[in-house]
């Protein structure tokens, strides 16, 4: 039998073995973490709208009409209005033609890929891509081919060799990193070889292009360059789910063939109601975008001056560089006594030797938060030698 106790063991001396902490109150920048005060910088709420009082108002005021519970799958009688209004503001909101809404992004990725592509198909996958776009891929039973990360000159040397249907598949905004993928070169590309590229902006909608539509609007790329797009709405948008938006004849077929979509229970409908309402926020709010990027720039600026080694990101995803796991753990724990929580993350979320701190910045946090997070960097900088980065 397999021992689990020695595997556990193993993992713990690789420097490997993870742990939760336990947050009281609300998502914001102030937690309370196992009962201590820390001032977060590793949530993915980059428009501080997962606590947002007009949110939790629609959610509130949803319920007594919607009921809670989904009841339900889609397909049998759990498809309500609600969802049905959140796909069509999904749709409006992202300039496509039409949207599904899905229970979380890993289902939409794993239900999407395993959908549009089969046996005898190739998918075309960025080193880099998220856990639920791999798994995914493994799933459709289509071969898979990794290019190297951003890599179109690779993945179109590929394309012109492979048979059958191509899937080419990317991180809009890849999570660890921060950078964002070539969107015009990859959809170049994917015409010239006949592929269909599916983009996950899981951390783009809400942050990047006009009004926060996405990577995808911001690159000046429509529908027939990106015929699919995945989006989810945990992270920016600050409620939970995700979608695919793209052509009424992809979401008939989605909806006949997606697993992930047809054999789960509906989302309550009440948190489609307050998805809405965040997605109002998000349109008419500049101001939030605003100020992030300003957060984005100050940090770099400071960081890097100070000698840590960031990433090419201009989104808020800003990795600090470290590379050894021990090292990364290190540095996490002495923020953490410095009433700072960054997250160290580690191999298998990324390569071998690319431990980091993953600092993300989000609206809802001030200038002096930054601060605090800077000075307390400055003060943890002899802790990291920044030689053994293998990037
Ligand atoms: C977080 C994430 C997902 C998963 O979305 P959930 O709604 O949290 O399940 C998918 N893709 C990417 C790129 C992500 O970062």
């Amino acid at each position: 039998m397999r021992d689990f106790t020695l595997e556990l063991e193993q993992r713990k001396q690789a420097g490997l073995y993870r742990t939760r902490r336990q947050i009281s109150g609300p998502q914001q920048p102030a937690l309370t973490s196992d009962g201590r005060p820390l001032l977060s910088f590793c949530s993915n709420d980059y428009l501080g709208l997962a606590s947002h009082p007009a949110n939790i108002k629609a959610l509130r005021d949803a319920l007594p009409e919607t009921g809670l519970g989904g009841a339900a799958s889609h397909l049998i009688c759990g498809h309500h209005d609600a969802h049905h209004q959140l796909e069509q503001r999904l749709a409006e909101f992202t300039g496509r033609s039409s949207a599904l809404f899905f229970s979380t992004g890993y289902m939409a990725n794993m239900g999407v890929i395993s959908a549009l592509a089969g046996r005898g198909d190739t998918i075309f996958s960025d080193r880099l891509n998220h856990a639920s776009i791999i798994d995914g891929c493994i799933l459709s039973r289509a071969k898979i081919r990794r290019y190297a990360h951003g890599n179109v000159a690779e993945l179109e040397a590929m394309l012109a060799k492979a048979s059958g249907h191509k899937l080419v598949v990317t991180d809009g905004v890849f999570s660890m990193d921060g950078d964002v993928a070539p969107l015009k070169e990859l959809a170049r590309v994917c015409r010239a070889h006949d592929a269909l590229l599916v983009v996950d902006d899981a951390h783009g909608i809400g942050v990047l292009g006009p009004q926060g539509r996405g990577s995808i609007v911001e690159q000046g790329l429509s529908e027939e360059d990106v015929p699919v797009l995945i989006g989810t709405l945990g992270k920016a948008v600050g409620t939970s789910g995700a979608f695919v938006a793209g052509s009424p004849v992809l979401m008939d077929y989605l909806i006949q063939k997606a697993r992930t979509y047809i054999y789960t229970t509906a989302m309550p409908p009440a948190i489609a109601v307050a998805t809405c309402a965040s997605i109002d926020l998000i349109e008419q709010d500049d101001e939030r975008r605003r100020h992030l990027r300003e957060l984005v720039a100050v940090f770099r600026e400071e960081a890097s001056s100070m000698g840590y080694e960031l990433m090419p990101s201009r989104t808020p995803i800003q990795p600090i560089m470290i590379g050894d796991n021990w090292a990364a753990l290190e540095l996490s724990r002495a923020l953490e006594e410095r009433g700072m929580l960054v997250t160290a993350i580690r191999p298998p979320t990324v390569p071998e030797g690319q431990a980091r701190l993953r600092v993300t910045l989000s609206a809802s946090h001030s200038r002096a938060d930054l601060d605090q997070l800077l000075e307390a960097l400055s003060q943890c900088r002899h802790l990291v030698a920044q030689t053994d980065v293998a990037v």
